[in-house]
């Protein structure tokens, strides 16, 4: 069974309507309506304000994700494989690990087919706002569960929307303790 098939497999209706994917609920939405809210969001908060909103969403998003996996067990890189892995088969775009530190919290991340970037088509700015944001929480869980005090950030340095083939994030630590 592939990951998409055995994914599939895991998707159930409880009896009081929820969707559940294993244990986490879930919301299967048309990307128009997800990249419609980010729109709004952009022009009625500002571009900065937007940016800052679904970085941290992001974010919290992929820490909360992170911390299911080490429940089940999982450890280091094998937690950024299976979370990519996930956006991957849940229809966000394939991400493609090029170089990660698991112990550095650097790395460089290609992202094919971003739905966001998809969805939005042409911009002249990086659109897929959640994802920095959701590679540095998937960084900063592992750096956590090591013990490392270093505080996971990263960046879109180019987008699939501004006419590149795809997208490309890096991540590098902020330089102060996780806390300072
Ligand atoms: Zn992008």
């Amino acid at each position: 069974m592939n990951e998409f098939e055995s994914m599939k497999a895991r998707l159930r209706l409880s009896a009081d309507d929820r969707l559940l994917l294993d244990e986490v609920p879930m919301i299967l939405t048309p990307r128009w309506f997800f990249v419609g809210i980010m729109k709004r969001v952009m022009s009625v908060a500002g571009p900065e304000a937007a940016r800052r909103v679904y970085y941290d969403a992001g974010f919290d998003g992929a820490y909360s994700w992170g911390r299911k996996q080490i429940e089940k067990g999982l450890t280091g890189r094998a937690i950024m494989e299976q979370y990519l892995g996930s956006m991957t088969i849940r229809g966000w775009g394939r991400f493609e690990i090029v170089q990660f530190d698991e112990e550095r919290g650097t790395g460089q991340f290609r992202f094919f087919h971003s739905a966001v970037a998809l969805e939005w088509e042409k911009a002249e700015f990086e659109t897929c706002l959640w994802a920095p944001g959701a590679i540095a929480g998937a960084i900063q869980v592992i750096l956590d569960h090591r013990g490392i005090d270093l505080k996971a950030r990263a960046i879109e340095k180019k987008c699939l929307a501004q006419g590149q083939p795809f997208c490309e994030f890096w991540a590098e630590p902020s330089g102060q303790a996780r806390g300072a």
